[in-house]
């Protein structure tokens, strides 16, 4: 009788240790499942020099050569998440710029 007993806790200490195991694997998994709590954190706008070029234009019937300063105009903005205390930055393009205006 005492025997069966000590089988019966055991068999239950089995099926019991495999349960506590996933409730606890479950539960860090919800922690790193949260979602991100994404916030802007600064926006920066930078003028990236990328080379420059020769353009020619006429002017008073006479054919002109200058050389022109490209740039792309490119703006940065760091997000931070609280949740998990990390940071990530996205570099969004917004245009080319042609020192002189030109066809
Ligand atoms: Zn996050
Ligand atoms: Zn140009």
């Amino acid at each position: 009788m005492r025997k069966r007993l000590v089988i019966i806790g055991l068999a239950l200490l089995l099926l019991g240790l495999p349960t506590i195991a996933l409730a606890h694997t479950e539960t860090t998994e919800d922690d790193s499942n949260k979602s991100h709590n994404w916030q802007e954190y600064s926006r920066d706008t930078n003028i990236i020099d990328t080379g420059t070029h020769e353009f020619t234009y006429w002017k008073n019937f006479m054919k002109h050569k200058r050389t022109c300063q490209i740039s792309q105009k490119v703006e940065t903005i760091v997000y931070y998440c609280d949740v998990h205390d990390h940071t990530k930055s996205e570099t969004k393009y917004l245009e080319t710029i042609h020192s002189h205006k030109h066809s």
